[in-house]
């Protein structure tokens, strides 16, 4: 293989949920960049990820509400019947609520759990049934650095991306021997909507800058280059990491 070759993704066939915005945007916009035919699965208008990649004819919208297990028999279907088969899934979608423990409801616990891990797991497994035959696809899960630490005001958020780093070791040990890679990304501190009230607070703002190494908050393609290559052949031989994408965070 050439080392072109190595990272291209042509003839592939990608789902990514939360495609329509933020890190899933530029993950589909990476992945059809390396030849893949993208799949934007998702509760809102993909126009503006479909311009971004500008190959209308390989891009596939699927409208699906991931906060429930209903739509999920549907988007396997809707992209089997599209392109006969799938290669990639990348489980990106993910929600977060804030509240000190002490007050923390069990509406927010559920609602970031449900989409944050159980759509996951139970997407995985619909999408990973059609892959066993064939014996071969990617699985990436977007984890956090909050699968690594702790943090603040955040319970729900950081159990629901322990967890995801656990289940992408579990999957990985019982796919891995049927030739379904099973990894993770985990962003830091990364410009979207889901980080606006942080970068709206100066203090917190400050503080998270300060203990960047890199200097300054990541953007959304910063992430698709390290999904790109664990969805790549360049990644065959690597099953169940969490692999890190955050200026230098954890390391500090
Ligand atoms: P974002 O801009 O808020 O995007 C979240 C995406 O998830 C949106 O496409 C959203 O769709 C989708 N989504 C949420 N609930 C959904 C549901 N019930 N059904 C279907 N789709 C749903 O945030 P982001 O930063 O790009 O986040 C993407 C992933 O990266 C998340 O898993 C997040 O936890 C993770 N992450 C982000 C950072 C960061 O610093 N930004 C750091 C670590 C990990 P709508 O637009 O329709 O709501």
């Amino acid at each position: 293989m050439t080392n072109t070759a190595m990272f291209s993704l042509e003839g592939k066939t990608a789902i990514v949920t939360g495609a329509n915005t933020g890190i899933g945007q530029a993950i589909a916009v990476g992945l059809a960049s390396a030849g893949a035919k993208v799949a934007c699965v998702g509760r809102s208008d993909m126009t503006e990820t479909f311009e971004k990649i500008g190959a209308p004819a390989r891009c596939l919208e699927v409208r699906a509400d991931l906060a429930t297990l209903e739509p999920i028999d549907h988007i396997v279907e809707a992209v089997t019947e599209w392109s006969g088969s799938i290669d990639i899934l990348v489980n990106n979608a993910g929600i977060i609520r804030r509240a000190d423990a002490l007050d923390f409801t069990e509406e927010d616990w559920d609602a970031v759990m449900d989409v944050n891990l159980k759509s996951v797991f139970f997407l995985s497994q619909a999408v990973v049934r059609t892959m066993v035959p064939r014996g071969q696809g990617k699985i990436i899960n977007i984890a956090s650095l909050l699968s690594f630490q702790g943090g603040i005001r955040i319970p729900s958020y950081t159990a629901s991306k322990s967890g995801v780093a656990g289940l992408t070791k579990l999957l990985a040990c019982e796919w891995a021997p049927k030739g379904i890679n099973v990894n993770a990304v985990a962003p830091g501190y990364i410009e979207t909507n889901n980080t606006l009230a942080l970068r709206n607070d100066p203090d917190r703002n400050k503080a998270i800058l300060e203990r960047i190494p890199a200097g300054n908050w990541g953007q959304a393609p910063d992430i698709a280059g390290a999904v790109t290559f664990l969805a790549s052949g360049a990644a065959n031989y690597v099953h169940g990491i969490t692999l890190p994408v955050d200026g230098g965070w954890l390391a500090r």
